[in-house]
């Protein structure tokens, strides 16, 4: 019953931001520039943005400066978030 304990927000995404997670989980470092992942799913610019922005205020995803696995280029990316630092740090929530 603890599988989804990262946050209640996290069931109901929209369909953009439910391709944009399965996308980013299919491929190499879990990790995919803005460019890269509007090619790949076929979105519009705001479109993606507003998946993006979805799956970071719900936590799945983070925002940050690395090597996008498909363009090989150092951009901003979208990168699946791991569910680790509840056995990494030891800290509760409550
Ligand atoms: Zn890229």
């Amino acid at each position: 019953m603890q599988s989804f304990a990262n946050g209640s927000s996290s069931a109901l995404l929209s369909e953009a931001a439910t391709n944009l997670l399965v996308f980013l989980y299919s491929i190499p470092n879990e990790s995919a520039c803005e460019g890269c992942t509007q090619a790949y799913l076929g979105l519009e610019r705001l479109t993606a943005l507003k998946a993006v922005r979805e799956l970071i205020l719900a936590s799945r995803i983070l925002g940050s400066y690395r090597i996008c696995a498909l363009c090989r280029e150092l951009r901003l990316c979208s990168t699946v978030r791991r569910l680790r630092s509840v056995l990494d740090t030891g800290r509760g929530r409550a």
